[in-house]
């Protein structure tokens, strides 16, 4: 694997893609199952976080989501993130929640919420901003996704930055959430940013390429994810695939804006600084990972005056 210079390595980077439940990390594991009474070691937790596809890696993302059950199990994930945030030079991070889980699972989100805000708050003076995309699971259908549009409002907070629904694609239809998108349509056009997860399979469409440069929409790129889901070997109809594999220097090169991400750090086995490598290793140069850094800041959610913005 390529090594990262130790000028990229050390630049202030943002994190745009990132699951809070998908950053718990075997350690914690362990202390959230002793809270229920469950022995277990980091070894059984690192078993559970192999899956060979995309519905093993869902059942495993179900389990760790099982493991929260108060307020207080929210504050202690969302505080080891934080603090692995800051090992990897980021400054801002926008982190999804399940709030669609926290419903189904009868829990208050706003209770959660705040007890979450109020571990990490004191990493804002160490230098990290941290903002919140509110998640519904597109199993769930488009009720339950209302609920999440409407927790959001209640939570009341403008460290709450967007909406996003996540979970198995292939099982309900897109047109079935429009009066969801259509509620929160306003905050977007408001905040005139739009970003897509992933999109790997744009590779396959030139003219959609052609449309993502055009409108500058950026790809929230994961490729250890990608490689990790199975996600990259489907799109690339080939089988084994490497991580030098990914279309990322395609898409850059194609001057489609990217956002470089590790989704599920955890049970990817993955850090931010692996992906900057990953990169390098895909043959970005050095000029091109500092603006792969820059676009991080740029296209966030949250308005550059307050992302930190080196
Ligand atoms: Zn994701």
């Amino acid at each position: 694997m390529t090594e990262l210079s130790p000028r990229i390595d050390s630049l202030p980077k943002a994190e745009l893609h990132l699951h809070l439940e998908g950053s718990i990390q075997p350690a914690t594991a362990c202390i959230l199952m002793a809270r229920q009474g469950v022995q277990a070691t980091e070894q059984e937790v690192r078993r559970r976080y192999t899956f060979g596809n995309f519905q093993e890696f869902l059942e495993a993302f179900k389990w760790i989501t099982s493991l929260l059950r108060d307020p207080q199990d929210y504050a202690l994930v969302a505080t080891d993130l934080a603090e692995h945030l800051l090992t990897q030079n980021v400054v801002y991070a926008e982190v999804t929640l399940s709030v669609g889980v926290m419903l189904l699972r009868k829990q208050r989100p706003e209770v959660n919420f705040e007890a979450l805000l109020r571990a990490t708050e004191p990493f804002e003076r160490r230098g990290l901003r941290l903002r919140w995309v509110f998640d519904a699971v597109r199993q769930f259908g488009a009720e339950a996704a209302m609920a999440v549009v409407e927790a959001a409002r209640s939570c009341g907070s403008n460290t709450v930055v967007a909406f996003g629904i996540g979970g198995d694609e292939l099982q309900v239809p897109t047109a079935e959430f429009r009066g969801v998108y259509d509620r929160v349509r306003e905050a977007i056009e408001l905040l005139r940013v739009e970003r897509i997860g992933h999109g790997i399979a744009a590779i396959q469409d030139p003219s959609l390429m052609d449309l993502l440069a055009e409108r500058k929409i950026p790809l929230e790129l994961c490729p250890q994810s990608n490689l990790r889901t199975g996600a990259l070997a489907r799109q690339l109809a080939r089988h084994p695939v490497q991580i030098e594999d990914h279309p990322l220097p395609v898409f850059f090169r194609h001057e489609i804006p990217v956002v470089l991400s590790t989704d599920d750090p955890a049970l990817f086995d993955t850090n931010l600084r692996s992906e900057y490598a990953h990169a390098a290793h895909m043959g970005l140069q050095e000029s091109e990972l500092e603006q792969t850094c820059a676009m991080g800041f740029h296209y966030a959610f949250q308005p550059s005056s307050q992302t930190g913005t080196p």
